[in-house]
């Protein structure tokens, strides 16, 4: 048998590995050998494998340890719940009913996650493997397929049929803006020199957003051959992950497979005998939100202040050390050894044709199964709310189905949807057109007890201290607007005060520099848009 844990952060701050250092010792006690950790050439006969994956994606219900083949998920399991599983699951092969997830409508448990609505209706594809195979063991990685595309890359095609297929898949940059994958690889394919590079953008520092830890932790081995991938098609020999610093699971991980792929000869010098190299540096980012965008991000890698940049010229041209530099998503990394695995025209059978593909989201809120989930682009909100979700709940914690009042969308750049626009099919180019954005996938569900000025005020504060400084309508603008915005919860607002506030948003919207800025005034004018009334019941001292 193979028993899973989830390690992923969420579990392991809720005791998952006093789970596993219990189970492995009572495993022991029964006489039951389920080695923990092979060298690399070792193999030892054993009974089972104990093993710990990254993120298994239903966080409300950790720690999870799933249970193959037998197929079982165990939820919230406790150190004391071990004896039981030994002496029941691994010992006479019958589950413990009482840590089965009991099925929101029946009430029956479920003996494994197709019988999980959380689970059952989603389609996970990048986070596939997240959860089911040891991040920590490259063998696991590789016989799942892994690094079977890059060496198709390497090996079978040429750099602009790379970038080809890429732009066919119709793949877009998932940390954000959308951009088409292909497009920005091709741009950087055409520039002339011997050196260019390749950055993986694991930097995410969205309040509510854990989709790339998740994916770095859960299976840092499908970034980095994505990574070699952007690197055929573009011509780069080195690459740098940058990793958010408050993120030690993940840097602990990808330093791993990094340094894993390595000693088998999959980075180095000699890629597949092509005697192409590509290595790969794993970089702690900075520590602030700014050096997500991309710029800054440069910056922060060559040794700068992480301060962005005016572009043009793009990174695509002029980037890391002055060299063509690809940067991407760790989830847009993470898709690509998918696509050239089973096709282009495949990739795109899901998905909407304008946004190909799945979607990962952190699901967190006021909804009964907070996790990371993913789902394909153009599924409605209500589904991932009331279906995946489980719905909404109210202020004693129970489901209301009156008591959905939006959802914050893409953190502090996006924009709050509600109930109208519940069935709205969400893909980049639809939540643009109401003035959301999908952004790196933060989805905060909140209730009908929730103010919406708070919230605005809550993702103001955020950026206002993000703020870099570098730019006056951004460093002056967000702090003006924090005030008027303190000015409205704090009674002390004038009839002027939500004019003033719209006009400062729209003229920090465009006027400032770089992303970070030009996006700030979003949770502002959005829940001004929508919930203009709550606005004003502060301005009149109603609330
Ligand atoms: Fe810095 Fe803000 Fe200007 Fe961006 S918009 S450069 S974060 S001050």
């Amino acid at each position: 048998r193979r028993v899973v844990i989830c390690a992923g952060t969420g579990c392991m701050a809720n005791g998952a590995m006093k789970v596993f250092e219990a189970l492995r010792k009572e495993a022991g006690d029964h006489g039951i050998s389920l080695d923990i950790e092979l060298d690399f050439e070792e193999t030892r006969d054993r009974d089972g494998l104990l093993t710990k994956s990254g993120c298994q994606g239903f966080c409300q219900m950790g720690p999870l340890l799933s249970i193959e083949p037998d197929g079982i998920l165990y939820c919230k399991v406790r150190p004391t719940d071990v004896a039981e599983i030994v002496s029941q699951t691994l010992l006479d092969g019958k589950a413990v009913e009482r840590l089965l997830y009991p099925h929101p409508t029946t009430g029956k448990p479920c003996r494994g996650r197709h019988e999980i609505p959380f689970y059952a209706l989603q389609q996970r594809t990048v986070l596939k493997s997240c959860g089911s195979l040891d991040p920590e063991d490259i063998r696991e990685y590789l016989s799942q397929g892994g690094y079977r595309s890059a060496a198709k890359a390497y090996l079978e095609m040429q750099p602009d049929a790379v970038c080809g297929e890429i732009l066919a898949s119709g793949l877009r940059g998932r940390g954000g803006g959308g951009f088409p994958t292909g497009r920005k690889w091709e741009m950087a394919r055409v520039q002339p020199g011997p050196k260019k590079y390749i950055v993986c953008n694991g930097d995410e520092g969205d309040p509510g957003a854990f989709m790339d830890r998740s994916v770095m932790e859960g299976n840092p081995h499908a970034v980095i051959e994505g990574m070699m991938i952007a690197a055929r098609a573009i011509g780069a020999d080195e690459g740098y992950v940058y990793v958010r610093a408050e993120y030690p699971l993940a840097v602990a991980r990808v330093r791993r497979a990094a340094a894993d792929a390595e000693k088998l000869g999959l980075l180095g010098d000699d890629l597949f005998g092509t005697g192409m190299g590509f290595r790969v540096h794993v970089m702690e980012g900075a520590g602030a939100f700014v050096c997500g965008e991309e710029t800054a991000l440069l910056a922060s890698i060559e040794g700068q202040r992480g301060m962005p940049m005016p572009k043009p010229p793009f990174p695509a041209q002029c980037g890391l050390f002055g060299k063509p530099t690809i940067i991407n998503n760790v989830e847009t990394l993470a898709s690509v050894p998918l696509i050239l695995a089973q096709g282009a025209a495949a990739f795109k059978e899901t998905g909407t044709p304008a946004s190909p593909g799945t979607k990962t989201f952190a699901l967190t809120g006021h909804v009964a199964n907070t996790g990371l989930i993913e789902v394909p682009f153009g599924t409605s909100l209500r589904h991932i709310v009331y279906e995946v979700g489980g719905g909404v709940t109210g202020k004693d914690g129970r489901i209301s189905e009156a008591g959905f009042k939006a959802v914050q969308i893409g953190g502090p750049s996006g924009g709050c949807l509600t109930r109208e626009h519940l069935d709205l099919p969400m893909d980049f180019d639809n939540l643009t057109s109401i003035g959301a954005m999908v952004g790196s996938g933060g989805l905060v569900v909140m209730n009908q007890e929730t103010c919406m000025v708070q919230v605005a005020k809550f993702f103001m504060q955020f950026t206002q201290n993000e703020s870099c400084g570098k730019c006056v309508p951004c460093r002056e603008g967000t702090r003006q607007m924090l005030a008027l915005l303190d000015d409205i919860t704090e009674g002390r607002a004038t009839e002027e005060t939500l004019p003033l506030l719209e006009m400062l948003a729209r003229n920090v919207k465009v006027g400032a520099l770089c992303g970070l800025g030009k996006t700030a005034p979003n949770p502002v004018l959005s829940t001004l848009k929508h919930f203009r009334d709550e606005y004003e019941a502060h301005v009149h001292r109603k609330v």
